[in-house]
């Protein structure tokens, strides 16, 4: 069976465009594939956190897997921090990448940009990511459109020490959707939807109220032609409501463009209230039904399964490396 590795940071509140660019694409995966997903909070790490909260965000992060669907009897869900592994083989990792390559990387520029104390973990990040993904020799990683250069570098890495040490990790290829890979922040459809965007008007956090699912889409921006039709270049925000309509109902773009033609942006706006609601309330339904305790058996079984992999692939690379195996 293929296997398949993929994270979310537990920051901020998860959003519409987490679902459909990547946690989505999850559940379908583990049907017929060997999956490990993790809440990634070492990457948290990366930007200053408050301690408390970023607990609480994990246990919310772990909460809101089983409540998209995932089965802890079919996927591995495990807490990045728990299996040490991830920090070691990132740092053996970090002395075969090159500065150079990780200074072209584009989230680290957008994230550092304007900032005076950026932290060396933001510079490495890619490096960590890597790491989580070749422990466990994944084939595949479903991610949205912004991880794509990541991806690129995982592969870099992975091929620059098989070359070197013998053939060790599998080179993972990235699983990005036709649609729905990219969703743009609703207040500003040029740029994308982000956890750590300071206008929380831009996103559709998963655990919203109806209310105020109405209110962010029926105020997210358009433009002033008002013609339903997909154009991201010159329609960005309506494009973009089409995106996201289209990956929630299931209805192809063309489909959604005759039903509402001659419509205006007012209906359009209405019915995806609608549909991102009903997906949601089957989401929230199952999300609050959780105990801490319930969560923390299955994060503590995750950690186990995940570590016997992981520590194989690690020791495997340590001795290659030429560090002293007793
Ligand atoms: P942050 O701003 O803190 O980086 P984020 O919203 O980018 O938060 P991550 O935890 O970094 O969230 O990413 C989790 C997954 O969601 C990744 O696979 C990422 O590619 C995907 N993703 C993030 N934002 C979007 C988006 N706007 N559209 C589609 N997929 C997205
Ligand atoms: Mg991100």
């Amino acid at each position: 069976m293929k296997r398949v590795l993929s994270g979310v940071q537990p920051t901020g509140d998860i959003h519409i465009g987490n679902y459909v660019g990547a946690m989505m694409h999850f559940v379908e995966l583990q049907q017929d594939h060997e999956c490990y997903f993790c809440i990634v909070d070492l990457h948290a790490l990366t930007v200053p956190q408050d301690p408390e909260e970023l607990r609480n965000k994990t246990y919310e992060l772990a909460g809101i897997y089983l409540a998209i669907g995932l089965d802890p009897e079919k996927s591995t869900i495990f807490v990045q921090s728990q299996v040490s592994a991830h920090a070691e083989l990132a740092w053996l990792l970090s002395c075969m990448a090159y500065f150079g390559e990780l200074s072209r990387m584009t989230q680290f520029k957008d994230k550092s940009k304007g900032k005076e104390n950026v932290s060396v973990g933001l510079f490495t990040y890619p490096v960590l990511m890597a790491a989580d993904i070749l422990l466990y020799q994944a084939d595949y990683v479903p991610v949205g459109n912004d991880q794509k250069q990541h991806l690129e570098l995982t592969r870099d890495l992975a091929e620059r020490f098989n070359n070197r040490f013998g053939e060790t990790f599998v080179l993972p290829e990235p699983l990005i959707a036709d649609v729905g890979a990219r969703i743009m922040s609703l207040t500003d459809p040029t740029k994308k939807m982000s956890k750590s965007d300071a206008d929380e008007n831009g996103r559709i956090n998963l655990l919203d109220s109806p209310d105020v699912v109405k209110k962010k889409i029926m105020r997210a921006i358009t433009d002033s032609e008002s013609v339903i039709r997909y154009d991201p270049e010159n329609k960005p925000g309506v494009s973009n409501l089409l995106s996201l309509y289209s990956v929630m109902s299931g209805l192809s773009i063309p489909d959604l463009e005759k039903k509402y033609e001659g419509c205006g942006y007012g209906i359009l706006k209405k019915d995806l209230v609608d549909v991102v609601n009903e997906k949601l309330k089957a989401i929230q339904d199952m999300y609050y039904g959780f105990s801490r305790g319930e969560l923390e058996m299955i994060l503590r079984k995750g950690r186990e399964k995940a570590e016997a992999v992981a520590e194989k692939t690690l020791h495997d690379v340590k001795s290659k490396m030429g560090l002293v195996m007793f």
